[in-house]
C-alpha cells in the first residue's frame, strides 16, 4: 500500500493512490473498475462492512484527480464557472458526435465520474416500475433506506421558499396533486458546530473518502480497464492500460465493472464475454426542455429556489421536473421544466463494437442502434401536451430562450440519463446478468452502474446505488463461503 508520503506527485496526493506496477503484483479479493456512483457504492459497502479483516480491495479508475468534491462544493467554481470548466472537451468528451442514433451521448473520465457534477435528484423508481424489477419490492425499500442514508438524501431540500410554495400550490389545484419537491443527496443537518458543510452536495467521493475510513484499498488514476479476464468460467482479474500504453494485468477472485452504460458492455463485449444480452436493451429517457416566463405579480419580491417534481405514474408515463430561472426583469421570471419520457426497452436498442474504429488502446469505438418505437413516440406526444398543462397551471407564458424553440426535443443519450445496457434478469436470452448483478454464466464477475437498471421510471442514480450496495452485500455473503 503506498501512503500519501510516499507518492512521487504530493500536489495530487489527497487520496492516496497505488502504482498499476504494485497492483499487479498483488492478488486481490475484489478490483472494482469505476468510481462513479455505482463503483463508490459497491467500494463503500465492502469496506464499510469488511473494515480491517484482510481482504484485499482495488480500484482502477480511468480518469484523473480532477476535482475532489462535487463541483457546487467548490466557491471558485461559481456564477457558471463549473458549468464551463465542465464543457471542456478534454473533461466532457461529446462521443455522440460519431454516434448519429445517440447524437446526445457524453463521456465523463474523472474520479468520482459523472457524480462531480450531477443535479442530486434522488427519486426512488415509483412502484408500478419496480414492480418489473427482478428484486422484491420489500428488499428494493430496504436498500433504498441504506442508499438514502449513505448519501445524506434530504426530502425538503428548499423548505422556505415561499415561491416554491406558491408554485407548489398553482400545480396541485390545477390537477398535479402529486407535485412535490425533489429529494436531493445534498446534507443540511446541522453538525456540532451548527450548520457547517464544506461538502454538502453528496458526489462518489464521499464514498471513496467514507471507505478510506473503515478500511485501506488500493487506488489507481489514468488506468484504463481494456478487458476482464476469465479462467473457466470464472472472472480472474482484468487487463489495464496506463497513459502511457504499458499494459498490467491485475489479478483478483471477484470483478466488478462500474465504468458507466457505454463502457461497461464495451468491456465486456471487448473481453469476447458470451452472455448474448450483454448491449442490448439499451434505454434512456425521451427529454424534452420547456422554457416559459411568469409574472411576478403576486409573488414576495425575492427571488427564492424552485424545485419541483411530478414522478411518473401508471397513467403519466413521464416525469416533470420545474425549476426556476433569473430573467433580467423586475416584472417577470423564468420556468424551465424538464420532462423525461419512459421508453420501453427492447432488444434492437443495442452498444455493439465498431469494427472499423479502435482508440488509442486498441479498444474497438461503440456502436450505439438507437430508435423510439411507436409506444415511445406516444409517450413523447403526451409529454408535449403534459409540459404545457403544467407551463399553464403554474400560469406560465411558453417562449423560447437561448435560441432553442419553447419546447425543445432533446438529442437521445443528452440527459445522462442512459441505462439497461447489461441489465438485471432472471432470463440470460433477456438479461447480461442476474437479479445480483452478476454475469450469467461467469461465476464473479459482476456489473454495477447504470447499466443493471433494466426499467427506467426516474432519475436513475438512487437506484443504481441502492443496487450496487445489495450487489456489494452478495459478494460478502459469496465470500464467506
Ligand atoms: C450534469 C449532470 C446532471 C445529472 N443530474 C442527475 C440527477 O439529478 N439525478 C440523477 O439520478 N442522475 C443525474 N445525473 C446522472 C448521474 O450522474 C449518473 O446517473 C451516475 O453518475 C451514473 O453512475 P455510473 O456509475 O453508471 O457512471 P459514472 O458516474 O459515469 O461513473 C463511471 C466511472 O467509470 C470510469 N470509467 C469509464 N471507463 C473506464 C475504463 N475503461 N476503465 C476504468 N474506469 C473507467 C469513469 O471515469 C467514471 O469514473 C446527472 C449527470 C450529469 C452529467
Amino acid at each position: 500500500m503506498t501512503t500519501l508520503a510516499g507518492l512521487e506527485d504530493p500536489l495530487n496526493s489527497w487520496i492516496p493512490l497505488t502504482p498499476l506496477e504494485e497492483m499487479a503484483r498483488t492478488d486481490y479479493d475484489v478490483i472494482i473498475v469505476g468510481s462513479g456512483a455505482g463503483g463508490g457504492a459497491i467500494l463503500w459497502r465492502l469496506c464499510e462492512r469488511w473494515r480491517n479483516n484482510g481482504m484485499r480491495i482495488g480500484l482502477i479508475e480511468a480518469g484523473d484527480l480532477l476535482l475532489p468534491t462535487h463541483m457546487n462544493n467548490l466557491a471558485i467554481l461559481s456564477g457558471g464557472r463549473a458549468e464551463r470548466f465542465m464543457a471542456n472537451p478534454e473533461i466532457t468528451r461529446r462521443i455522440g458526435k460519431t454516434l448519429p442514433e445517440f447524437s446526445g451521448a457524453k463521456q465523463v473520465l474523472a474520479l468520482g465520474g459523472r457524480t462531480i457534477q450531477w443535479g442530486n435528484v434522488t427519486p426512488r423508481m415509483p412502484l408500478h416500475i419496480l414492480e418489473q424489477y427482478p428484486v422484491p419490492p420489500n428488499e428494493m425499500q430496504f436498500y433504498y433506506g441504506i442508499a438514502e442514508q449513505a448519501m445524506n438524501v434530504m426530502k425538503s431540500f428548499i423548505p422556505n421558499s415561499s415561491l416554491q410554495h406558491v408554485i407548489l400550490s398553482r400545480l396541485r389545484i390545477n390537477g398535479y396533486p402529486e407535485a412535490a419537491a425533489p429529494p436531493i443527496a445534498v446534507d443540511i443537518k446541522p453538525t456540532q458546530f451548527g450548520v457547517v458543510h464544506s461538502n454538502a452536495y453528496f458526489s462518489s467521493i464521499a464514498f471513496l473518502a467514507e471507505a478510506l475510513n473503515r478500511m485501506p484499498f488500493d487506488l489507481a488514476v489514468n488506468a484504463r480497464a481494456v478487458q476482464v479476464l476469465t479462467e473457466q468460467g470464472k472472472a480472474a482479474g482484468v487487463r489495464v492500460m496506463s497513459l502511457d500504453k504499458k499494459t498490467y494485468i491485475v489479478h483478483a477472485k471477484t470483478v466488478v465493472i462500474s465504468a458507466s452504460t457505454l463502457e461497461t458492455p464495451r468491456i465486456l463485449l471487448n473481453s469476447g464475454i458470451s452472455s448474448s444480452a450483454i448491449g442490448r436493451f439499451l434505454i434512456d429517457h425521451s427529454a424534452i426542455r420547456g422554457t416559459a416566463i411568469v409574472s411576478r405579480k403576486g409573488f414576495p419580491e425575492i427571488l427564492e429556489p424552485i424545485s419541483i417534481i411530478i414522478q411518473e405514474t401508471k397513467d403519466r408515463p413521464y416525469q416533470l421536473q420545474i425549476f426556476g430561472r433569473e430573467r433580467p426583469s423586475h416584472e417577470e421570471m423564468g420556468i424551465i421544466i424538464q420532462g423525461y419520457g419512459l421508453v420501453e426497452p427492447r432488444a434492437e436498442n443495442r452498444i455493439t463494437l465498431d469494427p472499423y474504429r479502435i482508440d488509442e488502446y486498441g479498444v474497438p469505438a461503440v456502436q450505439v442502434h438507437y430508435t423510439y418505437s411507436q409506444k415511445d413516440l406516444n409517450v413523447i406526444r403526451k409529454m408535449t401536451a403534459g409540459m404545457r398543462k403544467a407551463f399553464s397551471a403554474i400560469g406560465a407564458t411558453l417562449v423560447s430562450m437561448d435560441g432553442q424553440p419553447e419546447l425543445c426535443l432533446r438529442p437521445p443519450g443528452d440527459d445522462n440519463h442512459e441505462s439497461g445496457s447489461c441489465r438485471i434478469g432472471d432470463d440470460p436470452a433477456t438479461s447480461a446478468a442476474d437479479r445480483y448483478g452478476q454475469i450469467h454464466g461467469v461465476s464473479g464477475l459482476y456489473v454495477a452502474d447504470n447499466s443493471v437498471l433494466p426499467f427506467l421510471g426516474t432519475n436513475p442514480t438512487l437506484t443504481t446505488v441502492a443496487l450496487a450496495i445489495r450487489t456489494a452485500d452478495r459478494i460478502i455473503h459469496r465470500a464467506s463461503y
